[in-house]
């Protein structure tokens, strides 16, 4: 028997806000433990919470990127937990009344694209950071307190590539709204993986186990796949599969049993009597919808449009939104989409993954490329010229057209200046024209490449390509008529 899985997933994101959720202790990464501490994140009896603005923001312009209705009235919830890293035991949460509603995001596979629906966003504080040692354990609060946005998902994924693509299409999204760093490294994105199985054809859903915790997409994949295989083998020899929540252990590649349902817990979750319910009025959302940048989705379509790209290198330039700001600026100023895509898509790319370095850290700018671009339209340089002065104008920036003229790169002209380097190259390599008439149709592009050394590189490929043909045509000529007579 086969089994379909269905996964849902609730993925946690860190916020980029400068301050915590409910003090003014900063979020930055990497300080020294406990340095970013202060009464209220780290729990003391009476310290009192203050909502950060921002956060709200930055959740609510989420969920309008999502598609989300916006709840006219939110409030905080405490939700009652025994945590080692949250000396206060409860968390400060959202429970009946979060801050975004449904809503939803396309995936695309396998040319298929398929819409996941969002159950709710809400927003929520984390907790310290836990580091067992052989003999103890330590606790790091800078961590503690800082906002965390909730985004859970229906159960509408059946495959672990379809969770792998939400993952990606969600994390490009949170990009482009600008609202997380999604610094997986850094722990910005961490989710809690749902998944059952079910006989195919039924509608019901199974059994659902909870693996916790992931903080990678691939380690969601395959503990997907690995969990999808376990409950499909437990089901078919007529086992029944146990709610419970899981952990995933990447070395033994198995998820292991974190605690049974048997000890469920009962959150006690109230009001949070320190805070006010948040009242969003409705100007302000309107004018962060109004301010909301264009989706990925949206940008892949336009770019298709506008500058004729093909949907390949559509996708490829929008997963980034920098790349994609980038590609806009070159093709307007060069007027050739397709130019501008293939030098971003083949050499750019290429010399930012090699330095490591992001488009803002080198000295490219779209209006040097787009001249690069045009020297090489219009026939002032050549292609490998062009190619060749790249990796400068990378590291130090410039003006392509200085450096052309500067050290004499302008191409070698016109038809009769190549010619003469044609007659040359063939005079000088007798034994390759005789190949190219005893049918070595190869020797000809030797001899461009002749011509090519000739002109130190400057020549233009394409015509020296053509005045070797017709010299070649216009010699065998003469011999078969030679031959002839
Ligand atoms: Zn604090």
């Amino acid at each position: 028997m086969t089994y379909t899985p269905s996964i849902g997933l609730e993925v946690h994101v860190q916020l980029k806000t400068r301050t915590k959720m409910f003090c003014g202790c900063s979020t930055a990464y990497g300080a020294p433990p406990n340095t970013q501490v202060c009464p209220v994140c780290l729990g003391y009896p009476g310290a009192m919470p203050v909502m950060n603005g921002d956060a709200v923001r930055l959740t609510v312009v989420s969920g309008l990127m999502l598609g989300c209705e916006i709840g006219a009235s939110s409030k905080f919830d405490r939700k009652s937990y025994f945590y080692p890293d949250m000396p206060k035991n409860y968390q400060i949460t959202q429970y009946d009344k979060p801050l975004c509603l449904g809503g939803g995001l396309e995936i695309e596979l396998d040319g298929q694209t398929k819409r996941i629906h969002l159950t709710r966003i809400h927003l929520e504080e984390d907790v310290g950071k836990s580091t067992h040692h052989a003999a103890c354990s330590s606790v790091d609060f800078n961590r503690a307190g800082v906002p965390l946005m909730e985004i859970v998902t229906e159960p509408d994924m059946a495959s672990a590539d379809e969770a792998f693509a939400f993952l990606l299409a969600l994390k490009q999204t949170l990009l482009y709204a600008g609202v997380s760093a999604c610094n997986l490294e850094e722990g910005n994105l961490r989710c809690d993986v749902n998944v059952s199985v079910r006989p195919e054809g039924t509608d019901r859903l199974g059994t659902k186990a909870e693996i916790k915790n992931m903080n990678t997409f691939k380690g969601v994949h395959a503990a997907l796949l690995h969990e999808i295989e376990r409950q499909g083998a437990l089901l078919a020899s007529g086992g029944r599969v146990a709610q419970q929540t899981l952990r995933w252990n990447p070395d033994l590649g198995e998820t292991l049993p974190m605690r049974g349902k048997e000890d469920a817990h009962d959150y006690r979750y109230f009001s949070e009597p320190d805070l006010l319910p948040v009242a969003l009025d409705q100007t302000q959302i309107e004018a962060w919808r109004a301010d909301l940048p264009e989706r990925p989705a949206d940008r892949r379509a336009r770019l298709v449009q506008t500058y004729g790209l093909p949907v390949y290198d559509a996708g490829v330039l929008t997963a980034d939104r920098d790349v994609a700001d980038f590609f806009e600026g070159v093709a307007q100023r060069c007027g050739n989409g397709k130019a501008a895509s293939n030098w971003i898509m083949t050499d750019v790319l290429r010399l930012l993954g090699e330095s490591g370095r992001t488009l803002a850290q080198c000295a490219l700018t779209p209006e040097i490329l787009a001249d690069l671009i045009t020297l090489v339209e219009r026939r002032t340089i050549n292609q490998p010229t062009a190619k060749g002065l790249l990796p400068e104008l990378y590291e130090k920036g410039g003006s392509p057209a200085g450096l052309v003229a500067a050290r004499g790169l302008g191409q070698v002209g016109g038809t009769d200046e190549i010619g003469r380097l044609v007659d040359q190259a063939m005079e000088a390599n007798p034994k390759t024209v005789q190949d190219f008439l005893a049918g070595k149709q190869a020797a000809a592009q030797a001899l461009v490449g002749q011509v090519m050394k000739l002109s130190r590189g400057k020549a233009d490929p394409q015509l020296a390509g053509q005045l070797v043909a017709e010299k070649l045509a216009a010699r065998k000529g003469r011999e078969q008529q030679r031959d002839a007579q």
